[in-house]
Order: C-alpha cells, then sequence, then structure tokens
C-alpha cells in the first residue's frame, strides 16, 4: 500500500506522500514539526488539531484541509484516517485501509499520556511503520510528575540564589507540558515569543491551556517567573536576560548525561514526547502487526530486536529526525 520514493513515503492508490521531505502535489502529515511537515507541497491534508500551528508555521495561505480523528475519507475505495498518536498536540497516526488490508504510519508518537495532547491510540493492523527516535533498551524514561517535582524543586534553589530559571524546551509539544506542569503547581512562568506564538495557536486550536504571558528582555520584576524558550534561541543568547540565570533542557536526550554537559547546561530534565523503548515495544506489540518498518532513530537495534523475536521487520530510510524536536 506504501513504498518509498525520493520525495517521500509514497500511496499509489491515493496518490499522496505521508510527511513528505521534498514537494509534492498531495502530502498527507502526520504533525507539525519541522521534519514531517514541511514547505512547498500543493496541498496538505492534516488532523484538525494541528489546523493552527501548520498555518503558523507554513504559512496562513497553504491549501489545507483537515479531518477530524477517526474521521474516514475515503480515496478510490481506500479509507485514511487519522487516529491520536499522543506525541505533541494535534499529532496522528495514519491508518489506511484497503479490501481488508490495514497499514499504520505512526509518525512521532508516545503512549503515556502527557495531560495536554490526545492520548495514544494503539491501532492493530498488518503493517506498522513505526518511528524508533529512542528505540535502545536504555532509554526507561521517568514519569512525567516525578521530572516536574524535580523541576520544582530546582526553581526554588533558583529562587533562593537569585537566579532566573530558564527551561530550554521545543517550542511545539514541549514547552507547553514544561508550562502546563508548572502552572498546575503555582510556579509563574513567562514564555519566549515563539514559544508564546504556538501557546496561542494551540488555544485558538481549542487546547485548554490556560493564558500566558510573554516575555520581553527588557521586563523587570522583582518575582522570579520560569522562563521557557526554545533550545535554538539559546545559541544566540540574545533574550537571555542579563540577570543571574540558570538554564536547563527538557528532553529525551538528557537521559544522557554526556549530552546534558556537552551542551553546557546546569540542568537536565528528562521530558520526551517520544516512546521510550518499553512504549515502542508496547505500541508494536498492541499493533499485532505481521510486518514493521521502522524509521527515524535507533532503526538498526529496534529492527534486529524485532526480528530475534520472530517478526518481519525492516528498517526504512527516511529523512524525519532529522530537524526533529528532540534534536533541536
Ligand atoms: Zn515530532
Ligand atoms: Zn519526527
Amino acid at each position: 500500500m506504501l513504498s518509498l520514493r525520493p520525495e517521500g513515503l509514497y500511496c499509489e492508490r491515493g496518490d499522496f506522500y505521508i510527511d513528505p521531505w521534498r514537494p509534492v502535489a498531495r502530502a498527507v502529515i502526520t504533525h507539525a514539526h519541522a521534519d514531517h511537515a514541511r514547505r512547498g507541497m500543493g496541498s496538505y491534508l492534516a488532523p484538525f488539531f494541528s489546523k493552527n500551528v501548520l498555518k503558523l508555521r507554513l504559512g496562513k495561505n497553504i491549501h489545507l484541509d483537515t479531518l477530524a480523528f477517526n474521521q474516514k475519507h475515503y480515496i478510490r475505495g481506500m479509507a485514511l484516517s487519522f487516529h491520536p498518536a499522543g506525541h505533541i498536540p494535534g499529532s496522528a497516526q495514519v491508518r489506511l485501509e484497503f479490501q481488508g488490508e490495514v497499514w499504520v504510519v505512526s509518525g512521532d508518537y508516545k503512549v503515556r499520556p502527557d495531560g495536554l495532547s490526545h492520548a495514544f491510540e494503539p491501532l492493530a493492523c498488518h503493517t506498522f511503520i513505526t518511528e524508533s527516535t529512542f528505540g535502545l533498551p536504555l532509554f526507561q524514561f521517568p514519569e512525567q510528575n516525578t521530572v516536574f517535582d524535580q523541576m520544582e524543586a530546582w526553581y526554588q534553589r533558583c529562587t533562593l540564589a537569585g537566579d532566573l530559571p530558564v527551561v530550554l524546551a521545543y517550542s511545539l509539544g514541549k514547552a507547553q507540558r514544561v508550562f502546563l506542569g508548572l502552572h498546575k503547581k503555582g510556579i509563574p512562568v513567562v514564555l519566549h515569543s515563539s514559544v508564546w506564538e504556538t501557546h496561542e495557536a494551540l488555544r485558538k486550536n481549542g487546547f485548554g491551556l490556560p493564558e500566558a504571558k510573554r516575555w520581553y528582555a527588557r521586563t523587570h520584576s522583582n518575582e522570579l517567573p520560569v522562563l521557557i524558550a526554545p533550545p535554538g534561541a539559546a545559541r544566540g543568547g540574545a533574550f537571555l536576560p542579563k540577570r543571574p540565570h540558570q538554564l536547563a533542557a527538557a528532553s529525551g536526550w538528557m537521559h544522557l548525561r554526556g549530552m546534558r554537559r556537552r551542551a553546557g547546561y546546569e540542568m537536565g530534565f528528562v521530558l520526551s514526547d517520544h516512546a521510550d523503548w518499553n512504549g515502542l515495544l508496547y505500541a508494536i506489540h498492541e499493533s499485532k502487526a505481521e510486518q514493521v518498518w521502522i524509521t527515524h532513530g535507533y532503526s538498526d537495534a529496534l529492527s534486529r530486536h524485532l526480528r530475534e523475536n520472530g517478526l518481519k521487520a525492516q528498517t526504512l530510510e527516511t529523512h524525519f529526525g532529522q530537524l526533529d524536536d528532540e534534536n533541536e
């Protein structure tokens, strides 16, 4: 039902590509991260809950149609539908069914609910195309509540020291999770402009996010909030306040201590929008698929593991992960 072409993952029956990396006439989009939703497509079909962020990132004049989750769209007898992937707000898996045969493209996903994104829905299929960003057994992520407790303790240490706490989190997905986690603890939060714009786009798209304050470098207040900014902004450093501050990163990669040290962050919080090793195995098991194609990460390790356990598994060379949130 799907094959790999130079432009991306192609469906011949429907004549469209899923998350293509080169310009094509018809693109079906799982979510708005830069490695999945690119500019220059003739038309886009995406989940309704990703509408505003797609327009924010790709331009408001793109030709975009949306579908509700679970809504079936028929193309030459084939049913296409989007189902929650639990990765970030509005992210979906794509399910294709033709004459009883079912394929599912996971996009990026995580199986544990984050309290904001629609929760991952396990889908039974014959062929499952899964990501594998953290597809090594060493990746076992903590519960997010544990991480928010650590963040709260760090915030209190920063406050005592008079340092402004800055959390670096990708502007779509991670930043809203950090915002909500801190907000629920009553900790004041301000958002870097690109994070604030994404926050507003999601609010207007129906996500129940509280109103947020935008950060201005010249803003002066005695109260110390947590500032959430994208990692890219920190590299230039221009937005950073003149006052003393501490930098922390929130990412699945913070599981690797060396990664935090090399980046020069004072703190690392293990908070991922991707499934860990057990999460990947859970989704693959629940799919009951006979055939698994693996993209986006440690695909060789995961496909070897699956083959050793009697599954038909193979690595698929895609361009996903190259501009990914977690690799930002
Ligand atoms: Zn993603
Ligand atoms: Zn990705």
